[in-house]
């Protein structure tokens, strides 16, 4: 059943126009919030509302909604290039680069611009919540906002208190996530949360097992599909999270939880470093630059 907004949240501001923040900044516009969407250009901010009116196009053609309701929802998104667009937000979310230098970069310069009430988040997949809290002026009022990939098709959200959260911010944030039809579950702040701590060292394991040549990327990914049940393979599967994304996560496990079991792969850095850094770029463990995927190894 669909859940009410909360009076206190009518205009979202997202950073980041990437997967993720065209992702969210949809489900936003579609349960009827004002979205902000930043990007370090408008050209990227732009290209994040290209994406978004090609997905509520596709909601379109599987008869999810109509062509009206569409239009409507991507007539509350507006692309911007600049923090002081997302001055008067009531509420945050940043889903930049998975960096904290970035991160902390944007919540020092995005902070002075907010009034007092907005309410921050980040969607971050694996850094501390009470960290980044720390680098703003309301840690009280932060917490974590975990989307997944894609956003509109994914049901999971995950919430996670920094030590500061206060029990209204949490609870806003627990309505917001309802209203928008998504399911949650709660994580303490510990490195990668729960879903990425289980995860990423599967995807690390994978990219061990193809460095050691135990398996070629198809049997890697076959073998997990068709032995274990998932509906991708462990490859392919961080070529759609990016490569980059998923090194980020793994260097917060290696140095948040000290043990060496969460060592990143060396074949996961070369990729990183080549900037084959997955279907983002059109190439990763696969080449999608052809008709069909390729493996590249
Ligand atoms: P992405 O590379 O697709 O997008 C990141 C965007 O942030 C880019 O468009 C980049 O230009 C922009 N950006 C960088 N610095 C910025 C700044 N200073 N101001 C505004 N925008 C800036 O990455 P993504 O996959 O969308 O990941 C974004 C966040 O979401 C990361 O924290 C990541 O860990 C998290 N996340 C990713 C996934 C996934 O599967 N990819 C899932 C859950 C959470």
């Amino acid at each position: 059943m669909e859940q009410k907004r909360p009076d206190a949240v009518q205009k979202v501001g997202i950073i980041g126009a990437g997967q993720m923040g065209n992702g969210i900044a949809h489900v936003f516009a579609v349960a009827g919030y004002d979205v902000v969407l930043s990007d370090l250009t408008q050209e990227l901010a732009d290209e994040g509302l290209v994406k978004i009116k090609a997905s509520l196009q596709r909601s379109v053609d599987k008869e999810k909604m109509t062509k009206d309701e569409a239009a409507q929802a991507l007539a509350r998104v507006s692309a911007v290039s600049s923090l002081d667009d997302i001055a008067n937000t009531d509420l945050v979310i940043e889903a930049a680069t998975e960096n904290e230098q970035i991160k902390r970069q944007i919540f020092e310069e995005l902070c002075p611009k907010l009034p007092e009430h907005t309410i921050l988040s980040s969607n971050t997949s694996s850094i501390s919540i009470t960290r980044l809290a720390s680098y703003t002026d309301r840690p009280e009022r932060f917490m974590g906002l975990h989307f997944m990939n894609p956003v509109p098709v994914m049901q999971l959200v995950e919430l996670i208190r920094g030590i500061a959260t206060n029990e209204d911010t949490f609870q806003v944030f627990k309505q917001v996530t309802d209203s928008l039809n998504k399911v949650t579950a709660n994580s303490e702040d510990f490195p990668a949360f729960i879903v990425n701590r289980i995860l990423l060292p599967m995807i690390n394991e994978a990219v061990y097992t193809l460095y050691e040549g135990v398996g070629s990327v198809e049997a890697i990914d076959t073998a997990l599909k068709l032995g274990a049940n998932h509906p991708m393979g462990p490859l392919e599967l961080a070529d759609f999270i990016g490569l980059d994304t998923c090194l980020s996560a793994m260097q917060v496990l290696f140095e948040g939880l000290a043990d060496s079991k969460y060592r990143p792969c060396p074949l996961l850095v070369k990729y990183v470093e080549a900037g084959w850094i997955g279907k983002k770029v059109g190439r990763g463990f696969y080449d999608y630059r052809g008709e069909f995927p390729v493996p590249t190894r």
